[in-house]
């Protein structure tokens, strides 16, 4: 069976107990990963603070070769690693890879934007001169869920060792595989030890001892609400920043005047993309009343030609996570009458006993019950109908969420509108998801969270800035 140890100051470090890892497309354990508990999270904090010394004081151009040294590495294992991404989260192998290359995107990217982050100089008056100087924080740590564990982890690793921090990672205990390939890899690439650790562990230990730690000074926190406020409560204890990226409700908004051929593709896909477990899944459908039974019904249609299958085997649709999360579905639909298609559980024959859901499209959801107000992670399509664009808006704020909304629409006064009045971190017109997004800043309004990773924005979360004054 596959161990998967903890990486601190630069070496394997074993726990004495461990924990099980599943294979969500069979339902049994495939490796084991160290369970680390508050020795294991204080010595790789005091790694990461020791590295930072010298790491904050190494040229730009220095930490910029092993960003691209290590995304050279991980392009050159796609395949290893896409494997233990698929398998480990039910991914269907397809999407595993091109999370790869968007890790490797996100290593290049910081790469070159730390070249080109300076802080400016300006003269104050004839006789004082002002600078600004971008300064790292210190030991970032960074608390990362099951549903991408490599592209989320990557999206803020590689800005914080880029402006000089140093890193504790905590995957998700369901996932942990691949941060810990990606911190062999970068220890091979040369970064000098504790730069990066790796503590594998459960959330109400590891997580827990890692976000009230008084050595860490920065957290990137990537997963629920309910979690992230109890990250949010250690982060003030401390009085050290946070980034939130937390869940979504996220709506695609369609006017009667959209082109459906370029539209129903991108909804199916935005809702069964992981299985709907992500953040921005467009879970919401609200759909103009003159358009409503044409789009719906090619929707259930374009849901009848899923295939369903085990990761590995690249379907369209893998496994939910848990059977724990399958049945949570399960329930939460349970009371719904207007099952248009799905909403069951699948089992059996080449789905042996993995955690398989049907693509369910659930037709005139109340917007104020669960199914329109909670997230439900899974490839579940509420549909609610709307009656002009201050309806559309309205409908598209209601939730205590604010992160992704797209509209689909042909004239541009009405995509304009929508634009400047929707509540959400990212607005997309005629598409939705932007295959990563690796350039551009991405993060919640309302419960979604706050402070934005991605793009030359990300840079931001990762530094301070000192001002200096001179007098000549
Ligand atoms: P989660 O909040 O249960 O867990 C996330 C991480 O927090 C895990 O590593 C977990 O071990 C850790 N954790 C749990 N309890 C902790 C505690 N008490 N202290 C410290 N750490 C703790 O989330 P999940 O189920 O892994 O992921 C699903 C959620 O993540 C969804 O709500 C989804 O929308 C959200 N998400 C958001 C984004 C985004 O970018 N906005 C991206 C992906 C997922």
């Amino acid at each position: 069976m596959k161990q998967i140890p903890a990486i601190i100051n630069g070496q394997i470090v074993e726990t004495s107990s461990t924990i099980p890892v599943y294979d969500p497309s069979t339902g049994e354990v495939f490796a084991e990963s160290a369970d680390c508990q508050a020795k294991e999270v204080g010595e790789a904090v005091q790694a990461a603070r020791q590295a930072h010394h010298s790491w904050s004081r190494t040229a730009v151009t220095e930490r910029s070769r092993l960003l691209r040294k290590l995304s050279v590495l991980i392009l050159s294992d796609i395949e290893g690693l896409a494997e233990l991404e698929s398998r480990q989260t039910g991914k269907p192998l397809r999407q595993a890879r091109r999370d790869v290359e968007i890790t490797v995107r996100y290593f290049d990217f910081y790469a070159s934007a730390v070249e080109t982050f300076y802080g400016i100089a300006f003269n104050l008056d004839e006789s004082t001169n002002v600078q600004t100087i971008m300064q790292s924080h210190g030991v970032t740590a960074h608390i990362v869920p099951w549903n991408y564990p490599l592209s989320i982890l990557a999206r803020s690793v590689a800005p914080a060792l880029a402006t000089g921090n140093c890193s504790v990672l905590k995957p998700a205990e369901e996932a942990p595989l691949t941060a810990c390939r990606i911190v062999e890899l970068a220890i091979e690439a040369g970064f000098p030890p504790g730069t990066i650790n790796v503590v594998p562990g459960y959330g109400e230990t590891a997580g827990a001892t890692l976000s009230s730690h008084p050595g860490v000074n920065h957290i990137s926190f990537t997963g629920s609400v309910e979690v992230g406020r109890i990250i949010s409560h250690a982060a003030a204890e401390n009085l050290i920043p946070v980034t939130m990226e937390l869940g979504g409700k996220s709506p695609n908004i369609v006017f009667a005047d959209a082109d459906l051929d370029r539209a129903v593709p991108v909804i199916v896909n935005s809702i069964l993309q992981m299985a709907g477990q992500t953040c921005s899944a467009g879970s919401r459908l609200l759909v103009d009343a003159a358009i409503h039974v044409p789009l719906t019904d090619r929707i259930r249609e374009a849901f009848t030609r899923v295939d369903i299958g085990p990761a590995l085997a690249d379907p369209t649709l893998g496994p939910l996570i848990t059977a724990e999360h399958r049945d949570r579905i399960i329930k939460m639909i349970s009371d719904s009458n207007s099952i248009l298609f799905g909403g069951k559980a699948l089992q059996g024959g080449t789905l042996g006993n993995g955690y398989f859901f049907e693509p369910t499209l659930i037709d005139n959801v109340d917007p104020a019950g669960p199914l329109g107000q909670e997230e439900l992670f899974g490839p579940v399509l509420a549909v609610t109908e709307f009656n002009g664009i201050d309806e559309a808006i309205t409908l598209a704020n209601g939730t205590d969420y604010g992160l992704v909304a797209g509209v689909w629409t042909t004239n541009v006064s009405t995509a304009q509108r929508l634009i400047r009045e929707t509540i959400a971190g990212q607005v997309f017109v005629n598409t939705y998801g932007a295959s990563g997004g690796v350039e551009l800043p991405f993060g919640g309004f309302k419960n979604s969270g706050f402070g934005r990773e991605k793009g030359a924005e990300g840079l931001r979360s990762f530094v301070q800035v000192k001002t200096a004054v001179i007098a000549t």
